[in-house]
């Protein structure tokens, strides 16, 4: 029959057309990264963190560049934080090194920057930056 290819288009079309769809208009809309996703900033918890270094340690490409201070009672303090996210492997070795938990990734990944300077990243002065805007 003249046309049945049409017809049969026309009708995968529709069906799709239909269909849940499996694309999001980006980047208007975002899917959720998985729990399991590396990526974005390293989020410092300051109560967690005991000032170890472990993540530093743990980190083989020397992305972690950590200020420790110590108080007149000996307790340790995460003075600066700093993350090297364009030496960064995003291997996650720091994030199992860390015997708290007190580390983890904020998953975003639109970190793409104009400038390397960009790509150096203190997680306890955004730590700041955040209660001053709450
Ligand atoms: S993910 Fe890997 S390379 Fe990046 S800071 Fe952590 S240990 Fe270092
Ligand atoms: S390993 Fe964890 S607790 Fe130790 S300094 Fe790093 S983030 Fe802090």
């Amino acid at each position: 029959m003249q046309g049945k290819g049409l017809l049969v288009g026309l009708g995968i079309t529709i069906k799709h057309f239909f269909r849940k769809k499996e694309t999001v208009q980006y980047p208007e809309e975002k899917l959720p990264m998985p729990e399991t996703f590396r990526g974005g900033k390293l989020v410092l918890d300051e109560k967690k963190c005991i000032a170890c270094k472990m993540c530093s340690m743990a980190c083989p490409n020397k992305a972690l560049d950590l200020t420790v201070e110590i108080d007149e009672n000996k307790k340790r303090h995460m003075k600066k934080y700093i993350h090297k996210s364009g030496r960064c492997l995003y291997c996650d070795f720091c994030v199992e090194a860390c015997p708290t938990k007190a580390i983890s990734w904020n998953r975003d990944y639109e970190i793409s920057c104009y400038h390397k300077d960009e790509l150096t990243y203190d997680a306890v002065e955004n730590n700041r930056k955040d209660d001053t805007h709450e």
